[in-house]
């Protein structure tokens, strides 16, 4: 059996054990909060613009919010009420204090009128059909960066195949495992529809070896499809990223600050796939999504949850004194919080609880090893990006390629010196975008 594999990256020892935790679990669907916080800015481009005002009612799935600009994303209500704010109230999960809407639950449930197609219909929309319900449903990719998806199908290159990156490398995370697992006629689905809004003649479904379970579940659904394949990839760490995705399966390079789309090709999440099957046959935008909510907790588990919930709301008392790190996104590559007051948004899939980081040496002075070279998934230098940065020679890092790093922290977790390179590396773009 092939497997497709890429040059660098690191396998994470004792990966599977902390997928274990929650793989089996049932999904919990919480009891729904007294109030939601819908951050504007759950995207990567502006924050979105509030069509509501204070004191309005507002129905599940109704918009609240519109995108300003290409970048940006439709925002909808995921329970209904009254709009009791629309303020700077709450940090998001980046950090950053966002203006947010917040709905007073009213506990009645009460939807929109979905307009619900069969999948005959469905398979009938034209490509524009299909762009235009994505970007209603303000949908994004949800594998953690938040690209709005119909910028991706804008038809301005041609794109001869998608990719679904059911990968989920990080450690922890079992959400879209949790997807594919309970949903894989949806994700499926959901492909087809991104391949007519693409033209795209071709799609693949990415699963790591980790989760043979869901490969085979995937291969007998599409035996007999000979435009989708399901690929089986060795499990390591980045394995998910879409550049190093790309290079595993067609040997192939995205050009230096450019997008797969520039040789042909769209990556999207397996959760943006559902998402969007919801979408074009249910009508339904993108209020809800798959968390996994695990670490040293009581009862880690993989949840469905409105977006705008707090982690605070999610998590257990106990769990939160018992634990001094509260992290949002992944292991990896998520952000530290020092508050769960913060919301769920679009593009956070899990919520890790931790008694503490693993203790990092001191730094030590390069040895010359050459392991961060070795390893570095983006075939750059981290050391001499390093030095370049430690000697404010920011001028220069362009050069050496600063841009295309993924920020996966490989170069830091294998260098026996415990010199932190990805934090310089961070510091260094920051510099470069600050000039
Ligand atoms: S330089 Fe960037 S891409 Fe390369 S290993 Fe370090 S963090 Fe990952
Ligand atoms: S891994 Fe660390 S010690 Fe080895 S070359 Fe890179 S920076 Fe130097």
């Amino acid at each position: 059996m092939k497997k497709f594999s890429f040059k660098g990256g690191f396998h994470i020892h004792g990966s599977n054990a902390k997928k274990a935790l929650t793989t089996k679990s049932q999904i919990i669907i919480p009891k729904d909060p007294d109030y939601l916080y819908l951050p504007l800015n759950q995207q990567l481009g502006r924050p979105s613009i509030p069509v509501v005002e204070i004191g309005d009612q507002v129905k599940v799935g109704q918009l609240i919010a519109t995108k300003d600009g290409n970048f940006s994303a439709n925002i909808h209500a995921s329970v209904s009420g009254t709009i009791e704010h629309i303020d700077y109230m709450i940090n998001e999960p980046s950090g950053q204090l966002s203006k947010s809407i917040v709905i007073k639950n009213d506990f009645n449930n009460l939807e929109v009128d979905y307009i619900t197609r069969t999948t005959e219909e469905a398979m009938k929309l034209t490509p524009k059909n299909i762009v235009d319900i994505m970007e209603e449903a303000g949908l994004v990719g949800l594998g953690g960066a938040t690209f709005p998806t119909p910028v991706k199908y804008s038809g301005t290159k041609k794109c001869n195949t998608v990719i679904l990156n059911g990968i989920e490398c990080e450690p922890y995370n079992t959400a879209d495992y949790t997807i594919m697992k309970n949903h894989c006629k949806e994700v499926i689905r959901g492909l087809k529809y991104m391949m007519i809004a693409s033209g795209a003649s071709k799609g693949f479904i990415c699963i790591e070896d980790n989760k043979m379970d869901v490969y085979e579940t995937f291969r007998q659904a599409l035996s007999g499809d000979t435009d989708i394949l399901v690929a089986l990839f060795k499990e390591k760490y980045p394995q998910g990223a879409e550049k190093q995705l790309i290079s595993a399966l067609f040997n192939k390079e995205v050009p230096y600050c450019g997008l797969p789309i520039d040789i042909g090709i769209i990556v999207n999440n397996v959760g943006t796939a559902k998402s969007l099957c919801d979408a074009v046959e249910l009508g339904k935008p993108l209020t809800h999504h798959y968390l996994t909510i695990t670490g040293n907790i009581k009862n880690p588990s993989n949840y469905y949850v409105p977006i705008g919930i707090l982690f605070q709301d999610l998590l257990e008392d106990d769990d939160l004194k018992r634990n001094k790190v509260l992290l949002a996104g992944g292991l990896m590559m998520g952000k530290a919080m020092y508050t769960e007051m913060t919301p769920v948004t679009k593009g956070i899939n899990a919520i890790i609880l931790l008694e503490d980081l693993p203790q990092v040496g001191q730094e030590l002075t390069c040895v010359r090893c050459s392991s961060c070279v070795d390893n570095c998934p983006a075939f750059l230098s981290p050391t001499t990006l390093t030095q370049l940065v430690k000697n404010n020679r920011y001028d220069d890092l362009d050069e050496y390629g600063i841009v295309a790093c993924i920020e996966c922290g490989t170069c830091s977790y294998v260098c026996p010196s415990h010199i932190p390179l990805l934090d310089y590396i961070r510091h260094g773009k920051l510099e470069l975008r600050r000039r």
